[in-house]
């Protein structure tokens, strides 16, 4: 979902990330509040004002996210649920869990967590506001916090909306898991109803361009392209971590894998080995153990007439930790690894000796074999 992120700062042990799209986001906040809703409301102030205002007003929408993904981190944390970090992003942040909530409850306090903290952090602002007199030194101060008191309740009540994944459709998942003790069936609801407002937004959006209001209507719509993607995602997800809990790497390993000996020319590698398998990359084992990896970009590097003059010692360097994998591991972390590194297979080592091959096609067939069987068995 992310490209490239930026580490801002750590608090209470919660990295804060921004992805690069998010200065998208910071710019047309700004844009907009500066150029548009500050001079409406509040008239008759400097250029320079309204640009300063527009800053924070941003920043503060920033930090306003930022808290509101802090509440669902804390929640979470006092149930024992690995958090990553919280990181922004085009459409806000998100509170980027390791793991899915063990039950219906955890699941609804830490998704009501955020929304309550925004409504609280919203009429906090109004009051203040209301405090700040209308007069000529405080006004822009008075405008931008007026502006973060509206943006807060703005920000709990699109995320209340009963969308999977966003907060109200996590509150509906947890009710249908309570009610139904059944929680592929309640995330399945849950994204229906996602996709539903998504698809919604997406109308709603393309109604607005055609009466005229042209950046909120592209705005609505690519809103809810995200929402109904993620609500599709979330929902494999889901299904993919509940049939894959439990099982480790060494059930889907395949063993007696190809490698290849150190002693070997060049030459004959590609002959017996490149050739035959068409692998990217192969393990060199020696006795047993894993002694290195070689791939073919390396021969590339050696002019063909001299094939025959060097080993696959000489040419094999160490293999990178991101193709290799204990068969103790979890199947998830697996296919986090592949999804990473756009690898299809990994490496099964254990104590230096390369045990077999895990692959992604066998991971999906069992899963496609599972979902096949349980269908319509509940869970
Ligand atoms: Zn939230």
């Amino acid at each position: 979902m992310f490209g490239n992120r930026i580490t801002l700062f750590k608090l209470f042990g919660f990295e804060v990330k921004i992805d690069i799209s998010w200065l998208i986001l910071a710019v047309l906040i700004t844009f907009t509040l500066a150029r548009g809703f500050f001079p409406h409301y509040y008239k008759g102030l400097p250029l320079l004002t309204y640009w300063w205002m527009g800053l924070s007003g941003a920043l503060g929408f920033f930090a306003s996210i930022i808290f509101h993904e802090f509440w669902h981190s804390f929640v979470a944390r006092r149930y024992g649920l690995p958090m990553k970090g919280i990181t922004l992003f085009i459409f806000g942040g998100v509170a980027e869990m390791g793991d899915e909530p063990p039950n219906a409850k955890t699941e609804f306090l830490m998704a009501i967590a955020g929304p309550l903290s925004s409504i609280f952090l919203g009429f906090g602002f109004f009051g203040i506001n209301l405090l700040i007199p209308r007069s000529d030194p405080l006004l822009p101060m008075k405008g931008v916090i007026g502006y973060l008191a509206y943006i807060n309740l703005i920000l709990a009540a699109f995320n209340l909306l009963p969308a999977f994944p966003l907060d109200g459709g996590r509150i509906l998942r947890s009710a249908i898991w309570k009610w139904t003790d059944n929680i592929r069936w309640a995330t399945r609801v849950a994204s229906w109803t996602g996709s539903f407002f998504g698809i919604a937004l997406m109308i709603l959006g393309i109604l607005s361009i055609f009466q005229g209001n042209f950046i909120g209507g592209i705005w609505f719509f690519v809103i809810g392209m995200f929402v109904k993607n993620a609500a599709q995602i979330s929902y494999q997800q889901v299904l993919l971590r509940n049939v894959l809990a439990g099982k480790r790497v060494g059930y889907f390993t395949k063993l007696d894998p190809v490698f290849v000996p150190p002693s070997i020319s060049i030459e004959q590698f590609v002959e017996e080995y490149f050739y035959k398998y068409h692998f990217k990359m192969f393990p060199v084992v020696e006795d047993t153990n894993i002694v290195g990896c070689i791939n073919i970009a390396q021969v590339k590097n050696i002019p063909r007439n001299e094939w025959n003059q060097h080993t696959v010692r000489e040419l094999a360097k160490k293999c990178l930790p991101e193709n290799t994998i204990s068969p103790e591991a979890d199947t998830l972390k697996a296919l986090s690894l592949m999804k990473q590194n756009g690898n299809t297979k990994l490496m099964v080592v254990e104590d230096r000796k390369l045990i077999g091959i895990i692959t992604l096609k066998d991971i999906l067939q069992y899963f496609s074999a599972r979902m096949d069987l349980e269908e319509y068995s509940g869970k």
